[in-house]
């Protein structure tokens, strides 16, 4: 059997599951807001066109207003300063898109602190963990690390997404330490996130500000944001299908992302646990 016949056959059967990852795009879904003097990013609208009517009899459709970086999406090299000689998103080789994914769930620890940051001992600790007897988890080469923190119970709600008080937004994010070494010490092509971005809410006091930005879309390496259903997957095991909109010069794009997760037992890992959403499907 050809492998894609195998694999479809897998999927008809139920022997890989796909789960989405993706928010639904509204023009309710949360959206990054920055302090003053910053530009901001607009809303999702839809502005119809016809439906069934004068301006067009037999069909309905919309025209779309969205920023690049509006709900599920991707960040490209070259959406930051130290990424600015990257790739931009039309450029992002589908190697990346379709990759292993592991997933590291910190959201018992976010639940008591919103503001937790991740930090390199935590990440080797859950390497040690989630080892295989020969030794530890490693980070897939050319793949991707998904950063659970359950802060995808909170999407449907903009003020409950960003978390903020008059001190700025309080959402869980990554030490800059951690950010860094992700960055230039791991094989990862890229790291999702439940959160508006992937940095924490106060990470731009941090130094350097917004570093998981800084130090990722760097070294030429990808972000996904906005993320849900990760407490469906394995700690490993998990295929990512990442489809951004090829926008030319974009420095990003909303994207789908799904996961392909083998149901049989034979390859993936522990279940993370803790589901949030609706259960299975
Ligand atoms: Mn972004």
């Amino acid at each position: 059997m050809s492998p894609l016949t195998a694999l479809l056959s897998a999927l008809r059967s139920g022997q890989v599951e796909l789960i989405d990852l993706t928010a639904p795009l509204t023009s309710t879904t949360p959206v990054l807001q920055l302090p003053d003097p910053f530009a901001d990013t607009i809303p999702f609208r839809l502005e119809e066109i016809s439906r069934y009517d004068e301006r067009g009899p037999r069909w309905y459709w919309n025209d779309i207003h969205t920023g690049e970086h509006t709900g599920t999406h991707l960040d490209a090299p070259v959406h930051w300063i130290s990424g600015r000689d990257g790739l931009d998103v039309s450029q992002v080789p589908l190697r990346s898109m379709v990759a292993p994914a592991v997933v590291l769930d910190m959201s018992e620890r976010v639940a008591k602190d919103p503001d937790f940051l991740l930090t390199v001992d935590d990440v080797r600790a859950w390497q040690r963990e989630h080892g295989d007897g020969h030794g530890d988890l490693e980070l897939p080469d050319g793949g991707w690390l998904l950063y659970r923190t359950g802060w995808d119970v909170r999407s449907a709600d903009q003020a409950d997404f960003l978390n903020a008080d008059a001190e700025g937004p309080h959402t869980p994010g990554i030490a800059p330490d951690c950010a860094r070494w992700l960055a230039q010490e791991t094989p990862l092509a890229g790291l999702g996130v439940e959160t508006v971005g992937t940095d924490a809410g106060a990470a731009h006091g941090f130094t350097p500000p917004f570093p998981c930005h800084d130090f990722l879309l760097g070294a030429g390496k990808f972000g996904l944001t906005q993320l849900q259903n990760l407490g469906r997957l394995p700690v490993t095991g998990a295929v990512l299908v990442v489809a951004p909109l090829p926008i030319v010069g974009g420095s990003g794009s909303p994207a789908r992302v799904l996961a392909m997760v083998d149901q049989t037992g034979e390859q993936t890992g522990e279940p993370t646990g803790g589901r949030t959403g609706g259960g299975d499907a």
